[in-house]
Parts: structure tokens; C-alpha cells; sequence
């Protein structure tokens, strides 16, 4: 029997030590991952812009409702009588957002494009370079709505803690998954498979959120970037995809369990509550998501059961994500990163794109990612 303890093979069957048991765990259906030098329909750049752009327009819809009491949120959104332009921060949205001017991102595309900057500037997926950007990213950058796990582990990796362990223990917000679409990325250019994503998301994700919530959300939007940037520029779901995506978090879960410990609450229950509500609304999936809040459990389960219900235009896509409340902004990046990775630039709704922050330095950076490969 082989014992996981340290590292997650390369193999489909992992057989484990699960809690004082021993038993062979299958691995999940394999994730279909074409080579994209094949296709010639695909263009990275177009696609990899695609996903950044998305990202933060989707973030940027969602910054001015964003506030700390979800009652309130749900107040501005009804008042604005929803929300489907980038608009000024309403009066309860949180203090560090509030003088933004419309079509400012927040803290998921800040760390998200310094996250892509490392990717660019090693060519490789290099964990110790990618912690010392988060570490400038929180002495540098205007913290515009940073959780205070991510910024309590960025000011111990910046003490001089190994990244392995400067992540808050049961950190078990979003962040991680809202920030994971260049690695994911990364891992569809390179054909890597599965495990080695998961490998990713767990170096990447425990130096902030040590945590098997919080790094099995961003493994599962990972797969989610994959399936986007394998899809012919439209967002279609498989049917099944949503059953798929459950029995990938219990894998996932499995395996983290060994290295992080195993939590009394998993995503994958949550998950497998929802499986029957996937042709709500995005304000009936909220509810049942509790309110769809930072909680990785809540929003991640929210984004994955919306984008999975059905086929979205992007710009109805993320319109839908941030008028469900909750954290707007951190939802609708994941959204929006998902869709603008399958649809690319080009069907991006130009007059959200004409007003976003630094459009033109995200478009180029994405280009240049794409000539990584
Ligand atoms: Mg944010």
C-alpha cells in the first residue's frame, strides 16, 4: 500500500491510508484536455486575455455592492434595481473600497494578475517567486478589500515564514479559488493532468489558507478554467459535469485531508445539496448558498452550481452572479474569469471593457502569458 503523505503522484488509481483505513480510491473522470497546438480554432491570446479581462470586469461589477452585512448588499442591489453596469461604491460597501470610481477591481484581480506576473517572468509555475509577489503585491499595492487571512499570511511570509506554514489554519474563504484561473491556465498550456493542478493549488493555496476548503474550491474552479479554455468560445456545460465536479471534491478532499487535516464541513456536501437546484435563479441558488458569502463552501458551491446550470453569454453571466449578493465581487471575478476563458476577448461586451481599469495593461499581460507557451 502506498501512503500519500508528501506529494500527489502522477497516477490515475492513488491508493491511500484514509482515516486508519486502507482502500483503493479511483481516480475521478479524466478531464477532456485536448492539445491546443492541434486546433487551430484556438488562439491563447485571445483566450488567456479573455480569462484575465473577464476576471476583472466581473470583479469590477461587483466592488460597488460588496459590503460586509449581505441584508444591506441585497438593499443597494434591489435599490439600484440590479446591477448591470459598473456603477459608483454604495454608501455600506467596505471602507477600502469606497473612493474606487466604477469599473475599479479589487483584491482578486490584484493578486490574480501578480500571480500571472510570476508566471510570466520565471515561464514556470515557481511557488517561492509566487510568494514573494504576494508579499509585494500586500506591501506595495492599495489593499482594496484584502481578506484578512491573505494579509495576516502575507505579513508572515514577509517575517520570513516558509510558505508552508504562513497560511492562517482554517482560513476557508474564496480567496484562493478566486485568484487560481492563471495556474489552471498554466496547467491546460502545459498538459498537465489533474494531479498535478491539484499539486498547484495546494502549494499555491496553503500559503495563505492552510485549509482543504479553501484549496479544494480553487482546484474545482481550476478544473472549470480548464473546461472553458478546452471549449470551442462558447460556455456550454455537459450535462453531467455538475455530478463530475462533486466526485473531483471528494477526491480532492481525500488527499488534502492527509496533508491539512480533515474538516467537520467539506465543499463536496455542499455541493451534493444543491445538485437538485441547478435550473434556479442565481438569487434562489444564493439563498440556499446561505447568502453566497466569502465561506468557500457558500460561494464556491454558488459559482460552480450557476456556471454548470446552464449556458451563459458573459455579460448575462456575470450580471446574474453579482445580483445574487453576497461577496459580489469575488463571485462574479470567478464567473467572470470561467466564461471570459471560453468566449475570449472578442465577445467581451465592449462598453463594460471601454470603462474597466487598466484595460489595456490586462489585455497585454494576457498576451504576453500566452507567448510563454
Ligand atoms: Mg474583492
Amino acid at each position: 500500500m502506498e501512503v500519500i503523505k508528501n506529494g500527489i503522484t502522477g497516477t490515475e488509481t492513488l491508493t491511500v491510508d484514509l482515516l486508519g483505513g486502507a482502500f483503493a480510491l479511483e481516480g475521478p473522470p479524466a478531464v477532456q484536455n485536448p492539445n491546443p497546438s492541434a486546433r487551430t480554432s484556438f488562439r491563447a491570446a485571445d483566450r488567456l486575455s479573455g480569462m484575465l479581462l473577464g476576471s476583472a470586469i466581473g470583479d469590477a461589477l461587483g466592488m460597488p455592492v460588496r459590503g460586509l452585512d449581505n441584508r444591506l448588499t441585497k438593499q443597494a442591489i434591489e435599490r439600484l434595481g440590479g446591477v448591470r453596469h459598473f456603477v459608483a461604491p454604495q454608501p455600506h460597501v467596505l471602507r477600502s473600497l469606497r473612493r474606487l470610481r466604477p469599473g475599479c477591481w479589487t483584491d482578486s484581480t490584484q493578486l490574480t494578475l501578480q500571480t500571472t506576473r510570476s508566471l510570466l517572468k520565471k515561464s514556470d509555475v515557481d511557488y517561492d517567486d509566487i510568494a514573494q509577489a504576494m508579499v509585494h503585491a500586500f506591501e506595495n499595492f492599495e489593499l482594496r478589500g484584502w481578506d484578512t487571512t491573505t494579509k495576516q499570511s502575507c505579513r508572515r511570509l514577509s517575517q520570513g515564514t516558509h510558505r508552508l506554514r504562513s497560511g492562517k489554519l482554517h482560513g476557508c474563504g474564496n480567496a484562493v479559488a478566486a485568484r487560481i484561473a492563471p495556474i489552471a491556465a498554466w496547467t491546460f498550456m502545459q498538459g498537465e493532468d489533474r494531479q498535478q493542478l491539484l499539486e498547484h493549488c495546494f502549494h499555491y493555496g496553503v500559503m495563505t489558507h492552510h485549509d482543504v476548503r479553501a484549496i479544494t474550491g480553487a482546484y474545482l474552479i481550476g478544473l472549470l478554467i480548464r473546461d472553458a479554455l478546452a471549449a470551442p468560445r462558447r460556455w456550454d456545460p455537459s450535462p453531467n459535469r455538475y455530478a463530475e465536479l462533486i466526485e473531483e471534491a471528494k477526491w480532492a478532499e481525500t488527499i488534502l485531508s492527509h496533508r491539512l487535516g480533515r474538516p467537520e464541513d467539506l465543499l463536496s456536501r455542499h455541493l451534493e445539496e444543491l445538485e437538485d437546484a441547478l435550473d434556479c435563479s442565481s438569487v434562489e441558488l444564493a439563498d440556499f448558498c446561505q447568502g453566497a458569502e466569502s465561506y468557500a463552501c457558500h460561494s464556491v458551491s454558488y459559482v460552480i452550481a450557476l456556471l454548470c446550470g446552464r449556458s451563459w453569454d458573459f455579460e448575462e453571466a456575470i450580471i446574474a452572479t453579482v445580483n445574487g449578493g453576497g461577496d459580489t465581487d469575488t463571485n462574479a471575478a470567478m464567473v467572470g474569469a470561467v466564461v471570459g476563458a471560453a468566449v475570449g476577448t472578442k465577445k467581451l461586451p465592449r462598453q463594460l471593457l471601454e470603462r474597466l481599469e487598466e484595460v489595456e495593461v490586462i489585455r497585454g499581460l494576457g498576451e504576453k502569458y500566452a507567448g510563454v507557451f
